[in-house]
C-alpha cells in the first residue's frame, strides 16, 4: 500500500471513536450482552495508522485479522484466546464520502463498524467459524449484512438512510467487499 493513500485526519479519527462507541451499544443491545460480555469479545477497532503493513488491504472497508494468543499459565495447547483485530481501511473509505456526497463519514462508519463487530460476536459465540470455503463466506456476508441492516434501520441515526440504500446490493450479493 502506498504512503500517499489517504489517512483519517484527526477530525475523522474523532468521528471514528464517536461511531466505535454508539457501534458497541447498538450491538450490545442487539445481542443482549451486558459490558463484561462486550469485554471478553476481545476485539479491536483500529484505523490504518495502527496498522501493521500485513493488515491493509486495497479494496475492503475494513477487514477482520485474527490473533491467537495461549492463555497465561496453560499448560494445554488447546487453550488458546482468540483477539479479533477489525482494521478500518481509511484509503477505501475516504472516497465513498467523497465520490457519494449524500453519505456522510459517521453513519458509513457506523455501518462498517457494526458489520465487523457483528461478524466478531458470531466467531466468538461460534455460530461462525473464521476460515471457511468461498461459498460459505458469502452466505455469512449476507447474513451479516441482513443483521446489520436491521440494527441499523430501527436506530434513528442521522444520515443512515442513504448508507442504507448504498449497501441495497450487498445484502443479497456481496461480491467484491468482503469479509
Ligand atoms: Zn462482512
Amino acid at each position: 500500500m502506498p504512503t500517499e493513500n489517504p489517512k483519517f485526519s484527526a477530525d475523522q479519527i474523532a468521528v471514528v471513536s464517536r461511531a466505535v462507541a454508539t457501534a458497541e451499544d447498538l450491538v450490545s443491545d442487539y445481542y443482549k450482552l451486558s459490558a463484561t460480555r462486550m469485554r471478553r469479545l476481545n476485539y479491536d477497532v483500529k484505523t490504518v495508522s495502527d496498522l501493521f503493513p500485513n493488515e491493509i488491504v486495497a479494496d475492503h472497508f475494513a477487514q477482520i485479522v485474527r490473533y491467537r494468543a495461549e492463555k497465561k499459565n496453560s499448560l494445554l495447547k488447546t487453550d488458546v484466546e482468540d483477539f479479533y483485530k477489525i482494521c478500518l481501511q481509511d484509503h477505501s473509505i475516504l472516497p465513498v464520502v467523497t465520490r457519494f456526497t449524500e453519505i456522510e463519514l459517521h453513519p458509513f462508519l457506523m455501518y462498517v463498524i457494526c458489520h465487523e463487530l457483528v461478524h466478531v460476536v458470531r466467531f466468538q459465540r461460534f455460530e461462525q467459524q473464521f476460515h471457511v470455503p468461498q461459498d460459505q463466506k458469502q452466505a455469512e456476508e449476507i447474513r451479516v449484512h441482513r443483521i446489520t441492516h436491521e440494527m441499523l434501520a430501527g436506530a434513528n441515526i442521522a444520515g443512515m438512510q442513504p448508507v442504507l440504500d448504498f449497501y441495497e446490493n450487498w445484502r443479497n450479493a456481496p461480491d467484491m467487499f468482503m469479509p
